[in-house]
């Protein structure tokens, strides 16, 4: 499916960025296109909504299952479980502490954390599996997206996180207004996604792992997101970088690069995105904070 108009600004006039390759199974090039008026990045043409079921059915899509498999994996899950006690304690310093959503919640371990400290925990996630998961390992109950009553939560959220989740997203802006709608006013929208400005995205070009497409229809820069808020009642509060995702994403970047992973390179590039980050909000991942004003 193409895209004629900017999911952002509704431009019409793109310009090509560059080819990348699906790396989570049989290779397969995506176009990146970037909107000439609001310069964001999406992949284009992009799968169906259908189509696109199958590529998250890959067993390489390693945030819906908690097999412990590869190095990387285990990296991952141990950094996981520090990840989301600074997400968690990161939430509560800004937001006031109430109903909060985690939407693309994947098997719970973060709003799991979130109800032991407190929080009235709810959330949604696609995946029938990782939902299944999520009851076993933690006792949550997370809804289908799709089943969600937008009319009955509007007005009523204190709180919403999407942890490198909307640049799935195939309705960005039908989906950011149900979000908009739904959190009370001076309510907070916590959103991480990759960030094509930081250094280990420049360093590895249409290798960049958090390109990841095309389960990642966008590619955001902090100007993109910046717009979205503003036309949708929002006030960008902080940026905060994510200095675990520029090694994890390195790591992952030398595989896609040299066929193997060479710990030594991604972990010198994953120190140099964060140095070269440091004091200006630019590493590989972001994490926007938003509040709603009106
Ligand atoms: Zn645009």
């Amino acid at each position: 499916m193409e895209l004629k108009k900017c999911p952002i600004c509704e431009g019409t006039q793109f310009s090509d960025v560059f080819k990348t390759s699906y790396f989570r199974g049989k290779p397969e090039d995506f176009l990146i296109q970037e909107c000439n008026n609001c310069e964001l990045w999406f992949t284009n043409p992009r799968p169906s909504d259908e189509e696109l079921g199958a590529y998250y059915e890959s067993e390489d899509y390693v945030s819906h299952t908690d097999k412990k498999e590869t190095l990387i994996d285990k990296i991952y899950h141990v950094v996981r479980s520090k990840a989301v006690k600074s997400k968690v304690n990161l939430i509560g310093k800004y937001a006031t502490k109430g109903k909060l959503l985690d939407f693309g919640a994947g098997t719970g371990f973060f709003l799991n954390q979130a109800k032991t400290n407190g929080w009235e925990v709810f959330g949604a996630e696609p995946s029938q599996v990782a939902r299944k998961n999520a009851k076993e390992v933690h006792g949550l109950d997370l809804n289908n997206p799709e089943s969600l009553d937008w009319e009955e939560l509007k007005g009523s959220l204190d709180c919403i996180s999407m942890w490198h989740v909307l640049e799935h997203l195939s309705d960005l802006k039908g989906d950011f207004k149900k979000f908009s709608d739904s959190l009370k006013i001076g309510g907070h929208l916590f959103i991480a996604v990759p960030n094509h400005e930081s250094f280990d995205a420049k360093h590895y070009g249409n290798k960049w792992a958090a390109l990841d497409v095309p389960l990642h229809l966008y590619h955001f820069k902090k100007d993109n997101i910046k717009m979205l808020a503003e036309n949708f009642g929002f006030e960008m509060v902080d940026i905060k970088n994510m200095p675990f995702d520029s090694y994890y994403v390195s790591m992952l970047s030398e595989k896609i690069k040299n066929g193997k992973g060479n710990l030594f390179s991604a972990f010198k590039t994953g120190f140099k995105s964060n140095q070269k980050a440091k004091g200006q909000q630019n590493a590989s991942s972001l994490i926007y904070i938003l509040k709603k004003t009106k």
